[in-house]
């Protein structure tokens, strides 16, 4: 029987651990799928206080993960399919044909990356479409590529694929940019990148090999169609909260992010806690995942405390 089961391994997880290793739970960390989270498809982290130089996502990641793993948490890389909860406050954590039973839980798996929803555009995935410029970047030197979104991670993208592409195409469906003023500015200040405002793709074109060559642009003011030769399309227009295994002992919103109790982080269910971005569609910061997810270790810790 495990004290707590902290389900997801981006910045609220590890913190969650940290917090639940030191005080003597022998946390059991369950990673997903994508072992660091969100931080480790992203390039320097410039806000993360502590790294006035900034720091690179995987680095931060993994030094969350020693550390947790320095104070006794226990990491396993599978996947949770259910929770359910059984007599006596226990709940029960399906991955594949194991159970694992714990006393607490605490949700942390974070959001995936939202794409256009245009038809092809699953099948596209890693021939010409991809949501990660770190991973996919590198492998569009010296042609077009555009970035589909108008936030912080749009222009990021962006500025970062200038290393490598001759021209960032950066679409976006309204003619101001969502994104704070220092990251906007970056982008546009760079000539490689081009801004094509009011716009959306409306298909993805490819060539005889299945590789995207080009996508359909509808100005959504004028209605016009026109075609845009890209070799690559980086969607970055935000995130859903990875909360569909959760059944109904959480409630979410209309999102999909589970909501919490005010003013913490338990849920419906007392001995569930939601830290993160599965939970918070508000300021989805690195560093206010890490505070939700130390918020709920102390919770947990208290919850324990208490039915003892
Ligand atoms: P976001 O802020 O939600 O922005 C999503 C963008 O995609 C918006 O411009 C939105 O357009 C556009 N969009 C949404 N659905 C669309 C659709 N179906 N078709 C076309 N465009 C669509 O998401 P984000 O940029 O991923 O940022 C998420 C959070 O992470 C934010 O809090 C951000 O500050 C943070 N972040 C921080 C950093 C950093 O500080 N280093 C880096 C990346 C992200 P509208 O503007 O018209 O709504």
């Amino acid at each position: 029987m495990e004290n707590v089961v902290i389900i997801g391994t981006g910045c609220a997880g590890w913190t969650a651990a940290i917090y639940t290793a030191r005080a003597n739970l022998k946390p059991l960390v369950l990673s997903g799928t994508q072992l660091g989270g969100q931080l480790t498809t992203t390039t320097e982290v410039e806000n993360f206080p502590g790294f006035p130089d900034g720091v690179m996502g995987p680095e931060l990641m993994g030094r969350m993960q020693q550390q947790a793993e320095k104070f006794g948490a226990r990491v396993e890389f599978k996947k949770v399919d259910q929770i359910s909860k059984v007599e006596n406050g226990i709940f029960e954590l399906t991955v594949g044909d194991e159970v694992i039973a714990t006393k607490t839980v605490i949700i942390a798996t974070g959001a995936a990356p939202r794409y256009l929803g245009l038809e092809n555009e699953m099948s596209l995935v890693g021939h010409g479409v991809t949501s990660c410029a770190t991973c996919d970047g590198a492998f569009y030197k010296d042609v077009p590529v555009a970035v589909v979104g108008g936030g912080d991670s749009a222009c990021e993208e962006a500025t970062f694929l200038t290393r490598f592409a001759s021209k960032v195409y950066l679409i976006h469906r309204r003619d101001e940019l969502r994104a704070s003023k220092i990251m906007a500015e970056r982008a546009l200040a760079n000539d490689k990148v081009v801004p094509i405002w009011d716009s959306a793709i409306t298909e993805y074109l490819t060539d005889d090999q299945g590789e995207v060559r080009a996508v359909t642009l509808k100005n959504l003011k004028s209605d016009e169609i026109s075609e845009l030769e890209v070799k690559c399309v980086f969607v970055a227009i935000g995130h859903v909260p990875n909360s569909q295994f959760v059944g109904d002992l959480v409630d979410l919103d209309e999102n999909g992010y589970i909501i919490q109790n005010p003013r913490g982080t338990s849920t419906k269910t007392p001995g569930i806690f939601a830290a993160g971005d599965v939970a918070d569609h508000v300021y989805r910061q690195a560093i206010t995942a890490a505070g939700q997810g130390c918020a709920a270790a102390i919770e947990a810790e208290r919850y324990l405390a208490d039915g003892e």
